[in-house]
């Protein structure tokens, strides 16, 4: 075990305090870890960060590394990433509704590092990533983990129609086929090497679409679809007073001037990137 307050430089905070809670950029701490999984730790999120078109960011937060209970977490070899935060920018995982693509890159990434993630749809995860190499990297269809990040970038990055339920079943594999054919990737997905490029090329693609969908339409999409999962009592409300805001004149014939772009095309990323 060693003691850690940064991974790679990069502070490392503790934010589920009542004066510093969760969301916030927090406290930094040290943090009690298993040496070699540290290293994995400094390897996945240097590539994550290479990758990201938001570049390194200021602080991470982890809700704990050693925890003194069952599991890989008493062993110090399980990580918890809360959130992290850039200059001006941050993911929080609790907000993954709003900030799918970059929430989907960052996770690609993580996955070619450590077998076992546990993501927001995961019970009990809404609000952190559980990170893991207590099993290898690869595809396993009986892994609920791993089915739900699957269906979750078919869905959200891919446009397909799919329900994340994390079930494997034919629907799923049916897409999975489409998909990888259109990446250029041999199938199955259960062959290590045809599973990390596709963790590579979502990765990418991800990070592709969090550039270029940060336009008013796909911010008012998200602003719908986070009203739409607040309990009915407030929601109603809430979403007649935004529909009123976009049904405007005004600002409708605003909204308009921003249609069209179709290098915001799913398919026109996959053609740059696997180029
Ligand atoms: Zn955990």
């Amino acid at each position: 075990m060693k003691t850690t307050n940064n991974i790679n430089g990069i502070p490392l905070h503790y934010a589920r305090l009542t004066n510093h809670p969760y969301g916030t950029r927090g406290q930094q701490r040290n943090f009690s870890v298993d040496e070699t999984f540290f290293a994995t730790i400094e390897k996945a999120f240097k590539e994550v960060f290479e990758k990201c078109p938001l570049g390194t960011p200021e602080i991470i937060t982890t809700a704990g590394i050693f925890v003194d209970k069952p599991g890989q977490h008493g062993h110090g070899r399980a990580f918890d990433l809360d959130a992290i935060f850039w200059n001006d920018e941050s993911l929080v995982t609790l907000n993954f509704t709003h900030q799918k693509e970059l929430y989907l890159g960052i996770e690609s990434f993580l996955r070619k590092h450590f077998g076992l993630v546990l993501n927001h749809f995961y019970p009990n995860h809404e609000d952190h990533w559980h990170l893991d190499t207590n099993v290898p990297v690869d595809f396993n269809e009986s892994s609920q983990s791993e089915t739900f990040y699957v269906q979750m970038v078919l869905k959200y990055l891919y446009g397909e129609e799919i329900l994340v339920d994390g079930l494997w079943g034919p629907q799923t594999k049916r897409m999975v086929k489409t998909v990888f054919e259109k990446l250029q990737i041999p199938t199955p997905i259960t062959t290590k090497n045809n599973y990390l490029e596709f963790l590579d090329l979502t990765g990418k693609i991800a990070f592709e679409l969090c550039k270029r969908k940060n336009t008013p339409l796909h911010l008012i999409d998200n602003l719908t679809e986070v009203l739409e999962g607040l309990p009915l009592q407030s929601r109603n409300s809430v979403l007649e007073a935004l529909n009123s805001f976009i049904d405007h004149e005004e600002t409708a014939s605003w909204l308009n001037g921003f249609t069209g772009h179709s290098e915001n095309d799913v398919n026109t990323i996959i053609a740059s990137v696997i180029a």
